[in-house]
């Protein structure tokens, strides 16, 4: 068997199936058999930022969406690979999640390659550029070091994916009718901090 990580992924997957198998028929209901999870929760493909590790949630609880930079694109109907649409509208039109979390987070690689003139890829340049607002948004002049302009291009690019969110009809739809709610939160990693956007402070403050 390949390298000792290789290894430990085994070990681990039958820790997991040890507690949740028989959890599972310890109770008498087999909860592998569907789900109904209540929240979407899109989040960075960040190896530090694990939602159900984050939140402590279990199996069923939460549909995730994990890719660089915890982007949504803006709806946009053609014939291109829409995967990340694709999830959104499966969580909400089929499994009717009754809450939308984009959770961003500090030191981001994705974020800070937006403000980095060498950021290269046949991939990432494209879909990094979902948010490039960021960095026109913030006033640059107010932020003395380059980590301070990261975090606050971080936490613009939630903003902008929750406006992203609201430009796919069946969401504006069911928030109109109160059926769900989209959220912003925000995952200082150096200082073990949660935030969440508040729209009537029109800032992220620890929740
Ligand atoms: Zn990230």
């Amino acid at each position: 068997m390949g390298s000792k990580e290789i290894s430990s992924y085994i070990e681990g997957f039958n820790r997991f199936k040890s507690e949740w198998f028989q959890k599972s028929q310890n109770n008498g209901e087999d909860i592998f058999s569907k789900q109904s999870p209540k929240t979407l929760i899109i989040a960075c493909s960040d190896s530090r930022v694990d939602p159900a590790i984050l939140f402590g949630t279990d199996p069923g609880d939460i549909f995730v969406i994990r890719n660089v930079a915890n982007l949504v694109p803006p709806f946009v109907k053609d014939t291109s690979f829409h995967g990340i649409s694709a999830a959104i509208e499966y969580s909400v039109q089929t499994l009717n999640v009754r809450d939308i979390i984009v959770l961003g987070h500090s030191r981001c690689g994705g974020i800070h390659a937006l403000i980095s003139p060498h950021s290269s890829g046949e991939f990432l340049p494209s879909w990094l550029s979902i948010a490039s607002g960021a960095l026109l948004r913030v006033k640059i002049e107010e932020y003395d070091s380059e980590e301070e302009l990261v975090r606050a291009c971080e936490k613009e690019a939630v903003l902008i994916s929750l406006g992203n969110l609201l430009t796919f009809p069946w969401i504006n739809e069911r928030i109109a009718k109160s059926e769900l709610a989209v959220h912003g939160w925000y995952f200082d990693l150096e200082h073990g901090k949660l935030e969440g956007w508040q729209p009537k402070e029109k800032k992220f403050l620890e929740i």
